[in-house]
């Protein structure tokens, strides 16, 4: 047996699951080799530590409660997400939507503007304010009046 198939058959050897033959053959490579024999001491040094730590036993309701947490993850993760993939076009439907809310609130306006009365207060205010003489060409126009017409 060479080097390298007794390293790789020592785990096996050392934990006694090696067949009879094998283990003969990695018994008597390791009696020859010292390079060998070294790395079949690191590893029974390194089992040793190993079984001195306690084996950690998980409590009778842990799976339960393991897959538990699992359920409530991926229950806030779909909450997180659930809306658009469940409607994925509910940003576009929500940025129309405000399009068409801002459309008729401005047409509504314009609505308003374009057909509001005008009060004989503000004729009033407008003749007190205007630059122009009253009766001036300018003034009429600034009234909406037509030339010769009447108020
Ligand atoms: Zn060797």
């Amino acid at each position: 047996m060479n080097c390298k198939n007794a390293v790789k058959a020592l785990p096996e050897y050392l934990d006694l699951t090696l067949g009879k033959d094998e283990a003969l053959g990695v018994r008597d490579h390791l009696a020859l080799c010292p390079e060998c024999r070294e790395e079949a001491r690191l590893f029974s040094s390194s089992w040793e530590m190993l079984d001195v730590l306690e084996t950690v036993q998980p409590s009778a309701y842990f799976r339960a409660h393991f897959w538990e947490r699992v359920r409530e993850q991926e229950t806030r993760a779909w909450g997180r997400t659930g809306l658009f993939s469940r409607f994925p076009l509910a940003p576009a439907l929500a940025g129309f939507f405000v399009l068409w809310l801002l459309g008729v609130a401005g047409g509504a306006h314009l609505f308003k503007l374009r057909h509001r009365t005008v009060t004989t207060t503000e004729i009033a205010l407008n003749r007190f304010l205007s630059p122009y003489p009253q009766n001036s060409v300018e003034h009429i126009f600034q009234e909406g009046r037509t030339p010769g017409g009447n108020v």
